[in-house]
C-alpha cells in the first residue's frame, strides 16, 4: 500500500514570523494524523525556523528547488548539502514555474534528481501539459518526455525514493481543475511509463501525486482515484483551514466500502 502524501507548496509567500506562524498551527491540526504523509514546501528563507517549529511534528520539511552542485561560485543558488542541513527530507523538482519563467529544462530535472539521490533528499518530480497541448492530444506525449528525459539513467532502488506530481499547468493557480477520472488515467499512463522504466513492482511503490488548484472542496473525489496517491497544493496551502482539511481528506477505502 502506498502511505498518501498531501504536500504544500507554499512558492513565494510568506515572511519567517507568517511561515513559523501557519506551521505551528498545522502542528496543533495533525498530532492525530497517522496514516497520512504531510509535507510543508516553504521558501529557503523560512526552511530553518520552520524545520526547529517542526520538531517534534509528523509534518516533513521539504524545498521548491535546489542546484545540484554540493558548493562552488553559484550565486544565488541553493545546494543539496544545505537543504539537508535544515532538516529537508523532500525536494520540488521541476514544477511549471521552474520550467516556464526560468527555463528549466528535463535534463536539469535530471541532474537535480541525481542531486537530491545523492544526499538522502525524495524529489517530488513535476510534469504537466499546457492548455495547448492539451488541446491538440499531447498530453502523454508532454509528459512522457519530461518523464522519459527527467529520469533518464537513474534506478529507483532501495533508499532512493520517488514521488512525481501530474499538475496540467492549466489548472495551477487558475480555479480550473481536471476531473478525477481524467486526471486518474494520466496518473495511470505515469505508472505505465515508470513501469517500464523501473519494472512493474517498484513503479507501484512510487507515489503519484495530482496537483492544479486541488482545494476542500474536491480534494476527496481525486483521493478517490486508484491512481492518485496525494495532491500537491499550492494556494489552498497557505491557510490552515483549508490545508487542514485537504489533509483530513476522507479515505478511499470509506467511500469504496461505503462505511461511515
Ligand atoms: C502548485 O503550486 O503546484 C499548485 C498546484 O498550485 P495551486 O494548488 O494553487 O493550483
Amino acid at each position: 500500500m502506498r502511505v498518501p502524501l498531501i504536500a504544500g507548496n507554499w512558492k513565494m509567500h510568506k515572511t519567517v514570523k507568517e511561515a513559523v506562524s501557519l506551521v505551528q498551527g498545522l502542528v496543533n491540526e495533525f498530532k492525530g494524523v497517522l496514516d497520512r504523509e504531510i509535507l510543508v514546501c516553504p521558501p529557503f528563507t523560512s526552511l530553518s525556523e520552520v524545520g526547529k517549529a517542526l520538531e517534534g511534528s509528523r509534518i516533513k520539511l521539504g524545498a521548491q528547488d535546489l542546484y545540484w552542485e554540493e558548493k562552488g561560485a553559484f550565486t544565488g543558488a541553493i545546494s543539496p548539502l544545505m537543504l539537508k542541513d535544515v532538516g529537508c527530507t523532500y525536494v520540488i523538482i521541476g514544477h511549471s514555474e521552474r520550467r516556464q519563467l526560468f527555463g528549466e529544462t528535463n535534463r536539469d530535472t535530471n541532474l537535480k534528481i541525481k542531486a537530491a539521490w545523492a544526499y538522502g533528499l525524495n524529489p517530488i518530480l513535476c510534469v504537466g501539459e499546457t492548455l495547448a497541448e492539451r488541446e491538440i492530444g499531447k498530453t502523454k506525449d508532454v509528459v512522457g518526455l519530461q518523464l522519459r528525459e527527467g529520469l533518464k539513467d537513474l534506478a529507483v532502488s532501495q533508499g532512493h525514493d520517488l514521488v512525481v506530481a501530474y499538475e496540467p499547468i492549466w489548472a495551477i493557480g487558475t480555479g480550473k481543475t481536471d476531473s478525477p477520472q481524467e486526471a486518474n488515467a494520466t496518473c495511470g499512463y505515469v505508472r505505465q511509463l515508470l513501469s517500464e522504466l523501473f519494472g512493474y513492482a517498484e513503479a507501484q511503490k512510487i507515489r503519484i501525486l495530482y496537483g492544479g488548484s486541488v482545494k476542500p472542496e474536491n480534494i476527496d473525489g481525486f483521493m478517490q482515484q486508484e491512481e492518485i496517491d496525494g495532491a500537491l497544493v499550492g494556494g489552498a496551502s497557505l491557510n490552515v483551514e483549508s490545508f487542514t482539511r485537504i489533509v483530513k481528506f476522507e479515505e478511499k477505502e470509506k467511500k469504496l466500502s461505503g462505511a461511515n
